[in-house]
């Protein structure tokens, strides 16, 4: 159960003998550091690390990363102490690994409760994740394993955990792209916080399964046909059910009306290039009719985390509908991996065309850290986070067709400050699509603004009732603070002259 071959196979040929030494080195240490410690279930705490590291291995991550995982429990979780074990693990696997395991040890110890807790535990992953965002997938996998062994916790704390997955591990994960691991996470955490709930999504998957399969199967037959008859080639056909917390998330919306879903199974063709992507979806809707307003282009804007593909859905010959998304390789592989395809190994050729982390798509992260936090008010700050990075987002358009994504409710103001500063300072109307429009109106998805602008237009205090973002309500407040000190500085200054 815990053989090192089952890392190695993983890998595959990626990996080095070199690597293959380093990583056994690892795994010996972890095993005789982790002697006689035993989990809740009764088995050996190192069956833990082990499947720590092996998830990281299945995620194809470089070999530094797997081998924090395997020794990310013993700063922590060992007698030895602290300084004598940084100095092992410093002279065996060098200072990039300890860097590691120290920020996933730092980032597991949270002494609040409650609220407090929450945001606390929100605030450390954020400072982790500027520095280093690797230190958090390690402890996506750490948390994800723990929530897989779950029963063995006493149930108080089950709740607690799972909940906390759900609210914080999950939405990050979400965020920095990373789809696999917060679906993984989501379904390990739901039937310990909703367990009712998650067994009816269970029941309903697998009555309707059978026929949903049944139908992807016919059209899935078909567009091989059709691939081959115009001689695109395909990289991949596949389909996948909605995994059970966001399908039932939902079913929420959506008054548990299974009818009204239709994306819970869907068809994935994977190609080799862009323009075939396109050329599929006019074959598609030329064999079936699509259902209106359901083609969604997010190869052209994609999704605020980076997801890119091309949605649509049909109307199938046996009178359901299906879901169909097309796009290529790398963006499948990046659907599935996000931040994560950063730190792949490496040396391989698939690999290869992977640069630097996009800076632009995780601005996000440095404004989190430079987020404001009062400790008096934890329930602000986490507010502001759920509106301004977890929250539902809207993409609105500048009239030269640049993208800026804002959270829903956003007015005119917000998108002005998003852009710039003075361009928010000195907003005196906005164009909507074309049409005069007032600077507090809610815009809708894709709305095209323009942003009028006067010289001698200044944001008042009424503007914060009618701003979503932070950084809006940020640059309000201090340009009202700074005015209103000089107004009365002006007036002491009138005063002593007399
Ligand atoms: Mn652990």
């Amino acid at each position: 159960m815990t053989d090192i071959s089952e890392i190695f196979a993983c890998l595959g040929e990626k990996v080095t003998p070199e690597q293959r030494a380093l990583l056994q080195k690892a795994y010996d240490f972890a095993h005789s550091v982790h002697e006689g410690q035993k989990r809740m279930s009764g088995e050996p705490y190192f069956t833990h690390v082990f499947q720590v590291a092996k998830k990281l291995a299945e995620l194809d991550m470089d070999t530094p990363i797997i081998i924090a995982g395997l020794l990310h429990d013993v700063i922590e979780d060992t007698n030895i102490p602290e300084e004598e074990i940084e100095k092992r693990i410093q002279e065996e696997f060098g200072s990039d690994v300890l860097f590691l395991v120290k920020g996933v040890t730092k980032l597991g110890t949270v002494k609040y409760r409650g609220y407090e807790r929450h945001v606390e535990s929100l605030r450390k992953f954020f400072l982790a994740m500027a520095s280093d965002p690797r230190v958090v997938i390690i402890k996506f996998a750490d948390r994800l394993h723990n929530l897989q062994t779950l029963e063995h916790v006493r149930e108080d704390k089950r709740k607690r955990i799972a909940m906390e997955s759900l609210e914080v591990y999950a939405p990050l994960a979400n965020r920095l792209g990373i789809g696999k691991l917060k679906s993984d996470i989501e379904d390990a955490a739901f039937p310990y916080v909703y367990p009712k709930e998650a067994a009816e999504v269970q029941e309903l998957i697998k009555e309707k399964r059978g026929i949903y399969e049944k139908n992807l199967e016919e059209v899935k037959e078909e567009i091989q046909k059709e691939l081959e008859k115009h001689s695109i080639p395909a990289a991949e056909i596949s389909y996948r059910i909605k995994h059970t917390y966001s399908l039932w998330k939902k079913l929420l919306r959506y008054n548990m009306d299974l009818e009204k879903i239709y994306d819970i199974v869907a068809l994935r063709i994977v190609l080799n290039n862009v323009a075939d992507c396109y050329r599929m979806l006019g074959l598609i809707h030329s064999i079936w009719r699509p259902v209106p307003g359901r083609i969604k282009d997010y190869i052209a804007t994609p999704k605020p985390n980076g997801y890119r593909s091309i949605h649509t859905t049909i109307f199938t010959k046996s009178g359901g509908t299906a879901e169909i998304q097309i796009r290529t390789k790398e963006m499948d592989t990046e659907a599935f991996y996000g931040i994560a395809a950063h730190f792949f190994y490496k040396e391989t050729e698939k690999h290869k065309e992977r640069g630097p982390i996009n800076k632009e798509k995780f601005k996000w992260i440095e404004e989190l850290k430079n987020l404001n936090y009062n400790p008096r008010d934890p329930k602000s700050f986490l507010e502001h986070i759920k509106t301004d990075f977890f929250g539902d987002r809207i993409f609105i358009f500048t009239p030269k067709g640049d993208v800026i994504d804002l959270p829903e409710g956003s007015t005119p103001i917000d998108f002005a400050y998003s852009v710039h500063s003075d361009i928010g300072h000195h907003i005196s109307g906005a164009k909507i699509n074309g049409k005069m429009a007032s600077i507090f109106t809610r815009l809708q998805n894709r709305d095209i603004v323009e942003i009028i602008r006067k010289k001698d237009a200044n944001p008042s205090g009424k503007w914060l009732e009618h701003v979503k973002t932070t950084a809006a309500q940020k640059h309000i407040k201090s340009y009202l603070e700074k005015h209103s000190l000089l107004a009365r500085l002006k007036s002491f200054g009138r005063r002593s002259k007399n």
